[in-house]
């Protein structure tokens, strides 16, 4: 099975700017992309094959028309595609969220709940997101901040740079700060909770909706724990591995790419890999790919290796 390029869906939600345009390539009329969904069969965008003999087809029709063995034998414990990863860029600060566990979101939502992770892009000198609970607070408290305006005092505020990483669990709340592109690889869902918007309104003078009571059902109200910011690189011919985060639901690493990599492709899971520096070229027996900045390739399940050409930074996804 031939590894494939995937056009993303995009999102012009209002908090987004340019970046993805300028900065990782992205081609759309859109003025503002606030996101791209790299790799997406969920119903509100889709991500497209966009090389080889099966371009135009949504990926959720090319799965479907190759069977799930392209999914890899851990794909089997999920009802369906379990994962969702895109590129955000946040001109404006998001509203301050909580995303559901499985149980929640499947019982109230009939979708997955949503763990996240983020790797940090660019970062705007001074920028910063909200990352968790900074003291342990009770639910009326919680909600109390949220009607008077102080919640972010009790909100865990982080200055990132370029390549930090977050792994948030759900039932963390949270939020991207403005002057942040992210890679976001998630579970398969948009089920957000919105808890606190800054009390901004739109130009007819409205507060964006919230949705107080289900946040306070879902949101862990202890200090988040603290992340272990030491991270091993292990060196190969050819590239260098950085695993990033682990955890249930999906594992990704950091690639870099100087000279000639061979990668392993293999049957438990399908892979994912976005280009976030520099280009190359993939290669899977007699389909060749280019790789430059922005791209989304889509690895099908099997037993093969593949090769990876140039100079390239990847972050690789799994399950
Ligand atoms: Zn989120």
């Amino acid at each position: 099975m031939e590894p494939i390029l995937l056009s993303p869906a995009f999102k012009d939600y209002l908090w987004g700017g340019t970046k993805l345009k300028t900065h990782f390539g992205k081609k759309s009329d859109l003025a503002i992309l606030a996101e791209s969904w790299e790799l997406s069969v969920h119903k509100d965008g889709q991500s497209t094959v966009a090389s080889g003999r099966d371009t135009g087809l949504s990926l959720s029709e090319y799965i479907k028309k190759h069977g799930d063995t392209i999914l890899g034998s851990k794909a089997k414990a999920f009802d369906y595609f379990p994962l969702l990863i895109k590129l955000i860029d946040a001109k404006d600060n998001l509203s301050i969220q909580v995303h559901p566990g499985d149980e929640y979101a499947l019982k109230n939502e009939g979708e997955y709940g949503k763990t996240e992770m983020w790797y940090i892009l660019e970062a705007e000198p001074g920028a910063s997101l909200y990352y968790g609970l900074n003291t342990t607070i009770t639910k009326e408290e919680f909600q109390k901040r949220i009607e008077e305006n102080t919640v972010l005092e009790v909100l865990n505020k982080v200055e990132v740079r370029p390549g930090d990483v977050f792994l948030i669990e759900a039932g963390t709340v949270h939020a991207i700060g403005k002057g942040i592109v992210i890679c976001e690889i998630q579970q398969n869902s948009n089920t957000t909770y919105r808890v606190y918007d800054y009390d901004r309104r739109d130009a007819a003078g409205n507060p964006r909706q919230l949705h107080i009571q289900k946040a306070l059902e879902v949101s862990d109200l202890h200090p988040v724990p603290q992340q272990d910011s030491t991270r091993e690189v292990i060196e190969y011919p050819g590239y260098t591995k950085e695993p990033l985060a682990s955890c249930r639901y999906f594992t990704v690493e950091k690639l870099e790419i100087s000279g000639k990599a061979t990668l392993a492709a293999d049957a438990d899971s399908f892979q994912s890999l976005i280009v976030t520096e520099g280009g190359g070229t993939l290669t899977l027996e007699s389909t060749v790919l280019p790789l430059k900045k922005g791209d989304s390739i889509f690895v099908p399940a099997q037993a093969a290796n593949y090769t990876v050409e140039g100079t390239c930074s990847l972050i690789l996804s799994y399950i």
